[in-house]
């Protein structure tokens, strides 16, 4: 635990915050003594400096953890970010003809041939991915249909259905919960519909008397019909997910648009792994269209951003895709992360609380294939204080983030990286009792 003298908080929060603590205490019938008042200032202090964004360690298993980042960034991606933020960039500026020139027009173009379509631009995120599209093509015809086994909630109060009410278009569910068919969407299909809005079911799975109905068939009807079909995948997995982690296959992009789609939108900080981004991909028309619309420049990315998304689609392209961390996770094996495991126990000997190798089963996460398990080695520590224990793991430097199962407290080491395994063991060392 830090000091409160080399405590990295600017001296007038520091002021506010004990003046804040001085008052709460005169507020109180009877005064405590001095000790417990120096005792409760460093402890708040102590908490408002866990409340700064910070490295964090993440030992839940879960590879795109919403509440701690989502997707880490490949150290490629960084290094082109650090570049481009610390100075001037030729974000709006073509340096052939020394004039004023188009935004991320590589950027687009890469990854325009990463997904099989004929052109792409990014926004912000998913949702105003979506927002965007839905605002621009329901300006004449507003009606939208969507399956109702598809109007789904994602983390964070992201729901589909409000997403469209924002949008100013109209819903048009069809089908059941569990089964919708192509006849269904068929028959829905009037002289106000506008588009079929497909949305991959992210965070929940169904079993059972369950059908859907695939993007090409879908694609057929669009198509013979004259309207649009969007379709929105959320986790925009690039590298087929069931060769990697012998996992579920997670649809990409590049299907999808192969399949017929005329767009298709999708994150940039889930299994794509890349940096907080939504991007649309798929037919050339329509992408520009979006690019025209007003609303687009209230959505559109800043240049740190472009620069880590120019580097990802890059390194995919290059088929170096193990640099990026969320692919790298899914594909280390489980012989890799037990020899990691054995040395992280052989540095902690001579603890009192040293942990065993256990097993576990890391998820995708993020609102990303919920019924595939990729099978996990943990480090295990068998203690009645599992609680207290993850609790100093937490206020630690920096902070580490494990699980408790079956009484143990729990680390998976699948999504965290080698790189920090000597941060690990000091985290462990200055949490667990000495002898
Ligand atoms: C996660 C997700 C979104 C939202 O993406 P953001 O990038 O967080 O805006 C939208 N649709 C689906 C299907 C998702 O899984």
């Amino acid at each position: 635990m830090q000091a409160l003298g080399e405590c990295d908080l600017p001296r007038r929060a520091l002021v506010a915050l004990v003046r804040r603590e001085v008052s709460a205490l005169r507020a109180e019938k009877e005064l405590p003594d001095f000790f417990t008042i120096v005792d409760r200032s460093r402890s708040a202090i102590e908490d408002l400096r866990l409340t700064k964004i910070q490295r964090v360690i993440n030992g839940t298993g879960t590879i795109i953890h919403t509440n701690l980042g989502r997707a880490p960034l490949s150290q490629n991606a960084f290094e082109t970010l650090a570049a481009v933020a610390s100075g001037y960039s030729n974000l709006e500026f073509d340096l052939t003809t020394g004039e004023r020139g188009a935004r991320a027009t590589y950027l687009e173009q890469n990854l325009a041939l990463l997904c099989s379509g004929d052109a792409a631009t990014i926004v912000n995120n998913c949702a105003a991915a979506l927002l965007l599209v839905l605002r621009h093509f329901t300006k004449t015809k507003r009606e939208v249909i969507i399956s109702r086994g598809e109007l789904i909630q994602i983390g964070g109060g992201f729901r589909i259905p409000d997403i469209l009410e924002a949008s100013g278009a109209t819903l048009r569910e069809v089908g059941t919960t569990n089964r919708t068919t192509v006849d269904d969407y068929a028959q829905a299909i009037g002289p106000e519909t506008a588009m079929i809005l497909k949305v991959h079911r992210s965070n929940f799975s169904m079993r059972g008397f369950v059908g859907s109905t695939d993007t090409e068939s879908l694609a057929r009807l669009a198509r013979a019909k004259r309207i649009r079909l969007v379709e929105d995948l959320g986790s925009g997995a690039i590298i087929a997910t069931e060769k990697l982690a012998g996992i579920a296959h997670e649809p990409t992009p590049a299907e999808i648009l192969k399949s017929g789609a005329d767009l298709v939108v999708f994150s940039g900080d889930k299994l794509f792994g890349g940096a907080q981004a939504g991007i649309v991909a798929g037919k050339a028309r329509l992408v520009a269209a979006l690019k025209r619309e007003p609303f687009f420049r209230a959505v559109r990315c800043d240049k740190l951003i472009l620069a880590a998304l120019q580097t990802t689609v890059d390194l995919y392209l290059a088929r170096r895709e193990d640099a990026v961390p969320v692919v790298a996770m899914m594909r280390t094996t489980v012989g890799e992360l037990q020899a990691r495991a054995r040395n992280i126990i052989d540095a902690l000997h001579g603890l009192l609380e040293v942990p065993s190798i256990g097993s576990g089963k890391s998820q995708l996460g993020g609102g990303t294939l919920p019924g595939s398990a990729i099978p996990s080695v943990t480090l295990d520590f068998e203690s009645e204080r599992a609680a207290e224990l993850a609790a100093q793991l937490r206020r630690g430097v920096p902070p580490v983030i494990g699980y408790i199962a079956g009484g143990k407290y729990k680390l998976d080491l699948r999504t965290i990286s080698p790189a920090e395994d000597e941060q690990l063991i000091g985290a462990i060392r200055a949490a667990t009792r000495q002898p």
